[in-house]
């Protein structure tokens, strides 16, 4: 059979064919991996956000109460705000990023961490339940987390969420990022 028959042109043909499919299924993986690897950089190196969304529903900037700083046992310092409200209140991420950690502690009860902009790492706890996420999920602001609840030390409490923010030098207060109002410097007791 010469080489320029029509079955040999039409075998070329399918294996070109093939060779596509191969290199198309290939991208498939590859380009999630890439975008993914791209987001982060891009997450990592924007700004932080000065102004945050409530990450708990139906709660009024005005209901907050800066507690950052306030003494908690086995002279730990209150790391963060606790937004009081009905057990099952859902809890949203308060800013854009990717889910870094789903979990279980002894403080925090069912805890969700997200990787937010400017590397911050937002941290939420005492949640009830958690929500229909998975660790390296990529989500938006507003993106249900969980639910209020008083799992881990905060059983003998009302439920409420305790929201933190950890920065590379350590934690930061979200109450004036939340409220939009300048924080109060902690009290010192007179002694
Ligand atoms: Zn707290």
């Amino acid at each position: 059979m010469p080489p320029s028959s029509p079955l040999v042109f039409i075998l070329r043909l399918m294996r070109l064919a093939l060779i596509a499919m191969a290199i198309n299924a290939s991208f498939a993986v590859i380009e999630p991996a890439v975008e993914r690897s791209t987001y982060l950089s891009r997450l990592v190196m924007s700004d932080p956000v000065r102004h945050l969304r409530m990450p708990v529903d139906r709660v009024a900037q005005r209901q907050l109460r800066d507690t950052w700083h306030a003494a908690r046992s086995h002279g730990r310092k209150h790391e963060g705000i606790d937004i009081f409200a009905t057990r099952g209140t859902p809890v949203r991420s308060t800013t854009e990023g990717i889910i870094s950690r789903i979990g279980t502690n002894k403080l925090g009860g069912n805890v969700v961490w997200v990787l937010g902009p400017g590397g911050h790492r937002h941290y939420y706890a005492h949640l009830d339940q958690v929500a229909n996420i998975r660790t390296g999920e990529r989500i938006g602001a507003g993106a249900l987390l969980g639910f209020v609840g008083n799992t881990g030390n905060a059983k003998l409490t009302p439920p409420h969420l305790h929201y933190g923010i950890y920065t590379g030098k350590g934690a930061i207060n979200p109450f004036p990022l939340l409220s939009g109002k300048v924080a109060v410097p902690p009290s010192h007791p007179a002694s």
